[in-house]
Protein backbone atom coordinates (compact mmCIF):
# COMPACT_ATOMS: atom_id res chain seq x y z
CA UNK A 1 0.00 0.00 0.00
CA UNK A 2 1.13 3.61 -0.82
CA UNK A 3 1.67 6.13 1.66
CA UNK A 4 -1.05 7.97 -0.97
CA UNK A 5 -3.53 5.02 -0.79
CA UNK A 6 -3.28 5.23 2.95
CA UNK A 7 -3.69 8.43 3.25
CA UNK A 8 -6.80 8.00 1.20
CA UNK A 9 -7.79 4.96 3.69
CA UNK A 10 -7.62 7.27 6.54
CA UNK A 11 -9.80 9.80 5.51
CA UNK A 12 -12.32 7.97 4.41
CA UNK A 13 -12.48 5.65 7.79
CA UNK A 14 -12.36 9.46 9.16
CA UNK A 15 -15.22 10.40 7.46
CA UNK A 16 -17.04 7.23 8.35
CA UNK A 17 -16.11 7.35 12.15
CA UNK A 18 -17.39 11.35 11.74
CA UNK A 19 -20.72 10.73 10.46
CA UNK A 20 -21.05 7.77 12.84
CA UNK A 21 -20.17 9.74 15.79
CA UNK A 22 -22.87 12.72 14.50
CA UNK A 23 -25.44 10.07 14.44
CA UNK A 24 -24.86 8.94 17.71
CA UNK A 25 -24.49 12.32 18.95
CA UNK A 26 -27.82 13.49 17.34
CA UNK A 27 -29.50 10.28 18.91
CA UNK A 28 -28.35 11.07 22.25
CA UNK A 29 -29.53 14.60 21.60
CA UNK A 30 -32.78 13.77 21.18
CA UNK A 31 -33.10 11.34 23.92
CA UNK A 32 -31.27 13.75 26.43
CA UNK A 33 -34.25 16.38 26.13
CA UNK A 34 -35.94 15.79 29.26
CA UNK A 35 -39.71 14.80 29.81
CA UNK A 36 -41.61 18.14 30.59
CA UNK A 37 -44.31 17.03 33.26
CA UNK A 38 -46.94 19.17 34.85
CA UNK A 39 -47.47 18.23 38.58
CA UNK A 40 -50.72 18.99 39.86
CA UNK A 41 -51.78 18.89 43.37
CA UNK A 42 -55.15 20.61 45.25
CA UNK A 43 -57.55 19.55 47.52
CA UNK A 44 -55.70 17.42 49.68
CA UNK A 45 -52.51 17.22 51.74
CA UNK A 46 -49.39 15.71 51.08
CA UNK A 47 -45.79 15.49 52.91
CA UNK A 48 -42.96 17.33 50.50
CA UNK A 49 -41.16 13.99 50.09
CA UNK A 50 -43.89 13.68 47.25
CA UNK A 51 -41.62 16.47 45.60
CA UNK A 52 -38.75 14.30 45.09
CA UNK A 53 -40.43 12.02 43.13
CA UNK A 54 -40.10 14.61 40.32
CA UNK A 55 -36.26 14.68 41.12
CA UNK A 56 -35.31 12.40 38.82
CA UNK A 57 -32.87 12.08 35.61
CA UNK A 58 -34.61 12.85 32.19
CA UNK A 59 -37.18 14.80 33.83
CA UNK A 60 -38.39 18.81 34.26
CA UNK A 61 -41.45 19.49 35.98
CA UNK A 62 -43.71 22.71 36.57
CA UNK A 63 -46.29 22.51 39.44
CA UNK A 64 -49.75 24.18 39.59
CA UNK A 65 -51.14 24.43 43.08
CA UNK A 66 -55.06 23.42 41.55
CA UNK A 67 -56.51 22.21 38.86
CA UNK A 68 -58.23 25.27 37.69
CA UNK A 69 -54.24 26.81 37.15
CA UNK A 70 -53.32 23.38 35.90
CA UNK A 71 -55.74 23.34 33.34
CA UNK A 72 -56.57 27.13 32.64
CA UNK A 73 -54.70 27.34 29.16
CA UNK A 74 -54.04 25.17 25.93
CA UNK A 75 -50.97 22.82 27.67
CA UNK A 76 -50.29 21.14 24.83
CA UNK A 77 -47.07 22.64 23.39
CA UNK A 78 -45.69 23.35 27.01
CA UNK A 79 -45.84 19.55 28.11
CA UNK A 80 -45.12 16.17 27.40
CA UNK A 81 -47.02 14.28 30.81
CA UNK A 82 -49.57 15.77 33.24
CA UNK A 83 -49.63 14.26 36.89
CA UNK A 84 -52.12 14.49 38.38
CA UNK A 85 -51.99 14.18 42.59
CA UNK A 86 -54.85 16.53 43.43
CA UNK A 87 -58.58 15.24 44.77
CA UNK A 88 -61.41 17.73 43.20
CA UNK A 89 -64.62 17.68 42.27
CA UNK A 90 -65.25 20.73 40.09
CA UNK A 91 -63.40 22.05 37.37
CA UNK A 92 -64.66 25.16 34.82
CA UNK A 93 -65.80 24.40 31.46
CA UNK A 94 -62.76 25.53 30.09
CA UNK A 95 -60.61 23.59 32.62
CA UNK A 96 -62.00 20.34 31.32
CA UNK A 97 -61.61 21.61 27.45
CA UNK A 98 -57.98 21.99 27.76
CA UNK A 99 -57.73 19.23 29.69
CA UNK A 100 -59.65 17.03 27.37
CA UNK A 101 -57.87 18.39 24.23
CA UNK A 102 -54.50 17.52 26.16
CA UNK A 103 -55.27 14.00 26.27
CA UNK A 104 -57.02 13.70 22.67
CA UNK A 105 -53.92 15.53 21.62
CA UNK A 106 -51.63 12.24 22.43
CA UNK A 107 -50.08 13.77 25.66
CA UNK A 108 -49.14 11.56 28.21
CA UNK A 109 -51.25 11.14 31.97
CA UNK A 110 -50.40 9.77 35.14
CA UNK A 111 -52.47 9.39 38.21
CA UNK A 112 -51.36 9.11 41.79
CA UNK A 113 -53.46 8.16 44.99
CA UNK A 114 -56.16 10.40 45.79
CA UNK A 115 -56.41 11.77 42.29
CA UNK A 116 -58.98 8.87 41.40
CA UNK A 117 -61.18 10.47 43.81
CA UNK A 118 -61.86 13.44 41.95
CA UNK A 119 -65.02 13.86 39.53
CA UNK A 120 -67.55 11.86 40.80
CA UNK A 121 -69.92 13.55 38.48
CA UNK A 122 -67.54 13.48 35.11
CA UNK A 123 -67.80 9.96 34.13
CA UNK A 124 -65.36 10.99 31.04
CA UNK A 125 -62.69 11.52 34.20
CA UNK A 126 -63.25 8.13 35.66
CA UNK A 127 -63.85 5.91 32.03
CA UNK A 128 -60.41 7.69 31.14
CA UNK A 129 -58.57 6.64 34.36
CA UNK A 130 -60.11 3.22 34.42
CA UNK A 131 -61.07 3.21 38.39
CA UNK A 132 -63.08 5.99 41.02
CA UNK A 133 -63.37 5.76 44.61
CA UNK A 134 -66.38 6.49 46.00
CA UNK A 135 -66.28 9.33 48.23
CA UNK A 136 -69.72 8.80 49.08
CA UNK A 137 -72.84 6.40 48.06
CA UNK A 138 -73.71 6.27 44.35
CA UNK A 139 -76.73 4.90 43.57
CA UNK A 140 -76.92 1.24 45.18
CA UNK A 141 -72.89 1.70 45.49
CA UNK A 142 -71.60 2.14 49.01
CA UNK A 143 -69.01 4.69 49.18
CA UNK A 144 -65.26 3.15 48.85
CA UNK A 145 -63.20 2.48 51.73
CA UNK A 146 -59.49 3.60 52.64
CA UNK A 147 -57.09 1.86 55.29
CA UNK A 148 -53.80 3.66 55.99
CA UNK A 149 -50.66 2.25 57.30
CA UNK A 150 -51.05 -1.45 55.47
CA UNK A 151 -48.11 -3.32 54.71
CA UNK A 152 -49.09 -4.07 51.17
CA UNK A 153 -46.82 -6.65 49.09
CA UNK A 154 -46.99 -5.60 45.66
CA UNK A 155 -46.77 -8.09 42.73
CA UNK A 156 -46.45 -7.74 39.05
CA UNK A 157 -48.50 -9.08 36.22
CA UNK A 158 -46.84 -10.01 33.43
CA UNK A 159 -44.10 -7.79 32.56
CA UNK A 160 -44.07 -4.07 31.44
CA UNK A 161 -41.80 -1.42 30.81
CA UNK A 162 -43.79 0.35 33.83
CA UNK A 163 -42.92 -2.12 35.82
CA UNK A 164 -39.82 -3.10 34.60
CA UNK A 165 -37.33 -3.44 38.50
CA UNK A 166 -40.43 -2.48 40.39
CA UNK A 167 -41.42 -5.87 41.87
CA UNK A 168 -42.15 -8.19 43.79
CA UNK A 169 -42.13 -5.29 46.62
CA UNK A 170 -43.50 -4.62 50.09
CA UNK A 171 -44.54 -0.74 50.56
CA UNK A 172 -46.42 0.43 53.55
CA UNK A 173 -49.35 2.48 52.74
CA UNK A 174 -52.97 3.38 52.45
CA UNK A 175 -55.43 0.56 50.53
CA UNK A 176 -58.72 1.37 48.85
CA UNK A 177 -61.16 -0.68 48.66
CA UNK A 178 -64.56 -0.88 47.06
CA UNK A 179 -64.11 1.12 43.99
CA UNK A 180 -65.58 1.14 40.09
CA UNK A 181 -63.50 -0.46 37.97
CA UNK A 182 -63.02 -0.30 34.65
CA UNK A 183 -63.32 -3.48 32.17
CA UNK A 184 -61.15 -2.38 29.75
CA UNK A 185 -58.17 -1.75 32.19
CA UNK A 186 -54.92 -4.14 31.67
CA UNK A 187 -53.51 -4.68 35.71
CA UNK A 188 -49.79 -4.05 35.81
CA UNK A 189 -49.57 -4.33 39.55
CA UNK A 190 -51.40 -5.97 42.17
CA UNK A 191 -51.45 -7.33 45.57
CA UNK A 192 -53.77 -9.82 47.89
CA UNK A 193 -54.02 -7.56 50.69
CA UNK A 194 -57.54 -7.81 51.88
CA UNK A 195 -58.05 -4.03 52.42
CA UNK A 196 -57.39 -3.63 49.00
CA UNK A 197 -59.22 -4.20 45.72
CA UNK A 198 -56.17 -5.46 43.90
CA UNK A 199 -55.48 -3.61 41.07
CA UNK A 200 -52.46 -1.31 42.30
CA UNK A 201 -51.23 0.08 38.93
CA UNK A 202 -52.90 -0.43 35.74
CA UNK A 203 -52.95 1.45 32.11
CA UNK A 204 -56.35 2.74 30.71
CA UNK A 205 -56.42 1.65 27.43
CA UNK A 206 -57.09 5.10 25.35
CA UNK A 207 -56.82 5.58 21.15
CA UNK A 208 -54.32 8.62 21.29
CA UNK A 209 -53.26 9.10 25.02
CA UNK A 210 -50.97 6.98 27.07
CA UNK A 211 -53.13 6.83 30.71
CA UNK A 212 -51.69 4.68 34.05
CA UNK A 213 -52.86 5.33 37.12
CA UNK A 214 -51.13 4.08 40.41
CA UNK A 215 -53.42 3.75 43.65
CA UNK A 216 -50.42 3.72 46.42
CA UNK A 217 -48.76 6.51 46.73
CA UNK A 218 -49.57 8.31 50.18
CA UNK A 219 -46.91 9.30 52.36
CA UNK A 220 -42.87 9.34 52.95
CA UNK A 221 -42.08 6.28 53.16
CA UNK A 222 -43.65 5.33 49.93
CA UNK A 223 -42.02 8.54 47.87
CA UNK A 224 -38.91 7.61 49.03
CA UNK A 225 -39.16 3.96 48.47
CA UNK A 226 -36.84 2.87 45.28
CA UNK A 227 -39.66 0.72 44.05
CA UNK A 228 -41.98 3.34 43.87
CA UNK A 229 -39.85 6.24 42.48
CA UNK A 230 -38.64 3.59 39.72
CA UNK A 231 -42.63 2.99 38.94
CA UNK A 232 -43.42 6.66 38.92
CA UNK A 233 -40.21 7.42 36.78
CA UNK A 234 -41.25 4.86 34.53
CA UNK A 235 -45.21 5.75 34.34
CA UNK A 236 -43.80 9.20 33.21
CA UNK A 237 -41.61 8.12 30.35
CA UNK A 238 -44.15 5.55 28.94
CA UNK A 239 -46.83 7.74 29.01
CA UNK A 240 -44.10 10.24 27.58
CA UNK A 241 -43.49 7.65 24.63
CA UNK A 242 -40.24 7.37 25.87
CA UNK A 243 -40.48 3.66 26.39
CA UNK A 244 -41.86 0.94 24.18
CA UNK A 245 -44.23 -1.82 24.73
ZN1 LIG B 1 -53.92 9.01 50.92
Amino acid sequence: MTSETSRQSCVVACAILLAALAATSAAAGRSAQPVRVLVVTGGHGYPTSFYTLFEQPDLVWDHATSHEEAFKGDLRAKYDVVVLYDMSQTLSDAGRKHFQAFVEGGKGLVVLHHAVVSYHDWPWYYELTGAHYWERPHGRTPASTYKHDEYVDVREMGAHPVTAAVAPVRLFDETYKGMWWSPRIRVLLTTDNPTSDGPLAWIAPHPRSRIVTVQLGHGAETHRHVAYRTLVRNAILWSAGRLSD
